[in-house]
């Protein structure tokens, strides 16, 4: 059957895949480049074990809706640098791999689409460190955690908490040798449009090589308000500031976003993991000397488990308790899912037709504000910015 099966609910985390004993079920790309299941109905039984587990019709938490907070810095420098945030995956992930576990994580293929992968040592460990700002396919991960789990290793799973959500209904019961993580998500941009911005950039750069890396959050940012990339292809690496990619720009505006992120049921209190992992947007009303462009991350314990790992974990480390609520005013997405731009479907229907390059669609649905703008309203409260973006959605 497959209730899910073309339904804007579904995130593609692939726990019916995982489940199919028939194999019937593969996750693809859909029109708009995100991946979600096709059943073929000549191998499908109709055994119902993949509606019995798709997260979005049976998944629930009894993780706490108050979770303990904290400021988080990773001591090591060099550490943090490597990393997208306060540099807390690879602390834990290291741990884990100490004590002879299994890491699951986001990786580049050879072909740089992002999928889960798993890390045994330190060295697999490496490719999983900093965010990928697009859809990760699960591929059979979910199936290789339980073979794992139940071999009695300590496995480690971070995702976005559709993924943890999906991972966790998959297994139907709870693994005390089971860490997860969740990531406080904006939502996942297109696989489509990722593949088309590559595209374009090596055509307009004139390399006729491969890209081999993409780095979405080098470290140091030079300016606190300037965010670039860092691509390496087989000739050179290039630097790509946000301002001109319009990648970029369509992920932060909201306009390259899966249909399902935009409903996702799982940003939301009770958080999906047993930590959840986020930016420390908002650290300097807390720490004034502290930006979090610095490598400042939030983290939340969930529940019992979490705390006890983290107090393992966290001792020599840059730590301390803040409150909850203060925390969430600042990183809106730890409780809500993210606003759609009102020109989403527009900017799909226009960027599927191709009726222009993707520079264009971003100039026409995106303004682009001037550094110096971005760097005052991104200090502004939250109220005001709401206010802000009433007055200029009515000015569009
Ligand atoms: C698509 C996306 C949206 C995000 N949105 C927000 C946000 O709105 N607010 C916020 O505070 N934080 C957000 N984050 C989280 C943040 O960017 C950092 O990834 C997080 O704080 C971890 O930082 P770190 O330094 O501890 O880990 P790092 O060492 O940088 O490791 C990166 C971690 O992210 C995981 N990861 C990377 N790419 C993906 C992916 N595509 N799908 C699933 N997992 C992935 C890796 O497995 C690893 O666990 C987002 C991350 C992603 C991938």
């Amino acid at each position: 059957m497959l209730k899910i099966e073309k339904n804007e609910l579904c995130t593609g985390c692939g726990a019916c895949k995982n489940i199919c004993k028939q194999n019937a079920i593969s996750i693809i790309e859909d029109e708009e480049g995100f991946l979600k299941p096709l059943v073929d109905h000549y191998k499908c039984i109709n055994c119902s074990l993949c509606d019995n587990i798709c997260p979005i019709f049976n998944y629930k938490s009894s993780n706490t809706k108050n979770p303990k907070s904290f400021l988080f810095m990773n001591k090591d420098k060099i550490e943090k640098e490597k990393s997208s945030s306060g540099a807390f995956f690879p602390l834990i992930a290291k741990y884990i791999i100490e004590q002879n576990g299994i890491v699951f994580g986001v990786i580049w293929d050879e072909n740089i689409k992002a999928i889960q992968a798993s890390a045994q040592n330190f060295d697999e460990l490496e490719k999983m460190r900093g965010s990928k700002y697009v859809q990760a396919d699960t591929k059979s991960t979910f199936k290789e955690v339980q073979y794992f789990l139940d071999k009695g290793k300590v496995v480690l799973y971070s995702g976005t908490p559709c993924q943890i959500a999906g991972l966790k209904s998959f297994l139907k019961k709870d693994y005390q040798n089971l860490i997860t993580i969740d990531l406080i998500c904006h939502g996942v941009p297109s696989r489509k449009i990722f593949e088309y911005y590559k595209k374009m950039f090596l055509k307009q750069k004139r390399d006729n090589t491969k890209i081999i890396n993409i780095n979405m959050r080098p470290k140091p940012v030079k300016f606190e308000y300037i965010h670039y990339w860092k691509i390496e292809t087989l000739l050179k690496t290039y630097k790509i500031s946000m301002q001109k990619n319009p990648f970029v720009l369509t992920f932060l505006y909201n306009l390259n976003l899966n249909k399902s992120c935009i409903n996702c049921r799982f940003n939301c209190l009770p958080r999906v993991g047993d930590i959840t992992i986020g930016d420390f947007n908002g650290v300097e009303y807390f720490e004034n000397n502290l930006k979090v462009e610095d490598g400042v991350s939030v983290i939340l314990l969930n529940n019992k488990k979490g705390e006890r790992f983290y107090e393992e974990i966290s001792k020599q480390q840059i730590s301390k308790e803040v409150p909850f609520e203060k925390v969430v005013r600042y990183n809106l997405n730890i409780v809500e899912a993210t606003r759609p731009h009102e020109k989403r479907d527009a900017f799909f229907k226009n960027f599927l037709l191709k009726e222009q390059s993707m520079e264009d669609f971003a100039k026409r649905y995106i303004k682009i504000y001037p550094f110096e703008i971005i760097y005052i309203y991104k200090r502004l409260p939250n109220f005001i910015k709401k206010i802000i973006k009433k007055i200029l959605a009515k000015n569009d």
